[in-house]
C-alpha cells in the first residue's frame, strides 16, 4: 500500500509537471481528438480510484449491521451493553476535547495568522450547528431501510442494537439467527479482505490522480497554517493517545501505532473515515485483538462521533481567523470554540471536506467572518487526508482502551507483530 501511495504521488507530480497546457500530448482518433492527459487522469485514475472508493463504501452498511448484530445478540450480560456505550462516547468526546484544547493552545503560541494580510472576495454559507436533542432524536430511525439507504450511521447503531438485544431475549429463534447472521458476518469479512489485497493499486490510482491535479501554489502563502495543523495532528497522534492508552490499560503504544499503517494509508487516500470503516474494523479484530462486542459498536460509532483530526483543524483555523480578521476573541469565546467543535463532530459523519462545513459552524458560533474559510480552503484537502488518518487511529485506541477494560481484548494477538498479517 504504501509503495503504491508513493508511487502514485511521484506519477501524479510527473504529470502535472510533463502535462501543462502546452506539454499536453494530443493526437486523433477518428477525427476526435483526445488528449493523452484526459484518458490518464480524467478517464483511468478517476475511473478506477472511483469505482475503488464505491466498493469499500458499498461494505459499510452491511458490515456494521452485521457485525453490530452479532456483537450484540452476544452479550451475556444486559449492563455491559451500557457500559460499552458510556465509555466509548465518554473517550471520544474527552479525546476531541482534548484536541481542539491542544490546537488552540498551540495556535495561539505560533500565531499562524498575524501580520498576514489575506482578503477573499468569496462566500461561503454557514449551515447552523444541529441541537444537542436534535442529533439525540435523530439516532432513533422511523425507518430501518430509509436509515441503511442514507447510510446513516447513528440510526443503523440504534436498529442493530435494539435488534440484537431483541434476539438475544428470544431465545431458540434467536440463536437461529444469530447463527445466520455470524456466517453472513464471516462472508462480509471475506469480501473486506478480497478488496484490502487490491488496495495497493486502489490508493495508487486516488494519488495520482490527486496530485496530477492538486495545486500545491498555495502552500506558500499558508505555510505557517499549514505546518501548524500537521504539526499539532502528529502530537495528538504520537503523543496524547499513546499516554492515554499506556495510562489507562498500559498496553505497549508502540505496537498500536506500527498496525494502524495500513489502515492510516487507506485513510489519507481516501479522506473519509467511514468508507475507511471495513479496513479499521479488520485492523481492530485481526491485528489488535478487539473482540467483536466491542470493534462492531465503538468503531463505527467512532466514524461517525470522534473526529480529533478535524477539531485540531477547527480549533487551529479558529485562531488563524481571528488573527488574520485581527478579531480578539476572549477566554470564553474558545471554550464555546471547544464546546461547538466537540458537539459539531458528533452528529457529521466523517466524509470528504466535512470538516470546513463543521469549521463553519465553529466560526459563527463566535461571530468570527464565515467567509475566512475561502482562506484555507485550497490547502485543505492535503490536511483532510492527514487528519482522517488521526481520526481513525483515536478511533482504535479508545477501541483498545474500552476493549482492554472490559476483558474483551485478546493480548496475545495485541502483542503478535504478525498479527492479520498472514495469508490465510
Ligand atoms: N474527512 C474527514 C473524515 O472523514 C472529516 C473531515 O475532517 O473533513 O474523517
Amino acid at each position: 500500500i504504501f509503495i503504491g501511495m508513493t508511487a502514485g504521488i511521484l506519477i501524479g507530480f510527473l504529470l502535472q509537471i510533463l502535462f501543462d497546457d502546452n506539454g499536453d500530448l494530443r493526437f486523433s482518433i477518428f477525427g476526435i481528438e483526445v488528449s493523452t492527459y484526459g484518458i490518464l487522469v480524467e478517464g483511468i485514475f478517476s475511473t478506477v480510484g472511483q469505482i475503488f472508493i464505491a466498493s469499500l463504501k458499498m461494505l459499510v452498511v452491511p458490515l456494521v449491521l452485521v457485525s453490530l448484530i452479532c456483537g450484540t445478540c452476544s452479550l451475556t450480560d444486559p449492563s455491559k451493553l451500557g457500559r460499552l456505550g458510556a465509555k466509548s462516547v465518554g473517550l471520544y468526546i474527552l479525546t476531541t476535547a482534548i484536541a481542539v484544547t491542544l490546537a488552540i493552545s498551540m495556535g495561539l503560541l505560533v500565531a499562524p495568522g498575524e501580520g498576514l494580510n489575506l482578503t477573499t472576495e468569496a462566500d461561503y454559507a454557514a449551515k447552523q450547528a444541529p441541537s444537542l436533542s436534535d442529533v439525540i432524536v435523530n439516532m432513533f430511525p422511523a425507518n430501518p431501510i430509509n436509515a441503511m439507504a442514507e447510510g446513516n450511521m447513528l440510526q443503523i447503531i440504534v436498529f442493530a442494537v435494539l435488534f440484537g438485544i431483541a434476539m438475544a431475549m428470544t431465545g431458540e429463534a434467536g440463536k437461529r439467527l444469530g447463527a445466520f447472521f455470524e456466517d453472513v458476518n464471516t462472508v462480509i469479512m471475506r469480501l473486506v479482505t478480497i478488496i484490502m489485497n487490491l488496495a495497493p493499486y486502489g490508493v495508487f490510482v486516488l494519488m495520482a490522480k490527486l496530485f496530477a491535479t492538486i495545486g500545491l501554489g498555495t502552500i506558500a502563502s499558508l505555510a505557517k497554517y499549514f505546518f501548524l495543523v500537521l504539526v499539532v495532528l502528529a502530537l495528538h497522534a504520537f503523543i496524547t493517545y499513546p499516554i492515554m492508552l499506556k495510562l489507562l490499560t498500559g498496553l505497549n503504544p508502540l505496537i498500536l501505532i506500527k498496525k494502524m499503517r495500513d489502515a492510516a494509508l487507506f485513510a489519507f487516500s481516501t479522506s473519509s473515515s467511514s468508507a475507511t470503516l471495513p479496513v479499521t474494523m479488520e485492523t481492530a479484530r485481526n491485528k489488535l485483538g478487539v473482540g467483536n462486542s466491542v470493534s462492531s459498536f465503538t468503531l463505527p460509532l467512532g466514524a461517525t462521533i470522534n473526529m480529533d483530526g478535524t477539531a485540531i483543524m477547527q480549533g487551529v483555523a479558529t485562531v488563524f481567523i481571528a488573527q488574520v480578521y485581527a478579531v480578539d476573541l476572549s477566554a470564553s469565546d474558545y471554550i464555546m470554540v471547544v464546546l461547538t467543535a466537540t458537539l459539531a463532530s458528533v452528529g457529521t459523519a466523517g466524509v470528504p471536506g466535512v470538516g470546513l462545513i463543521m469549521l463553519a459552524m465553529v466560526l459563527q458560533q463566535v461571530n468570527l467572518p464565515v467567509e475566512g474559510i475561502a482562506l484555507i480552503i485550497g490547502v485543505d484537502r492535503l490536511l483532510d487526508m492527514t487528519r482522517t488518518a488521526v481520526n481513525i487511529t483515536g478511533d482504535c485506541t479508545v477501541a483498545c482502551i474500552v476493549a482492554k477494560t472490559e476483558g474483551e481484548l485478546n493480548e496475545q494477538v495485541y502483542n503478535d507483530p504478525e498479527a492479520g498479517e498472514r495469508e490465510e
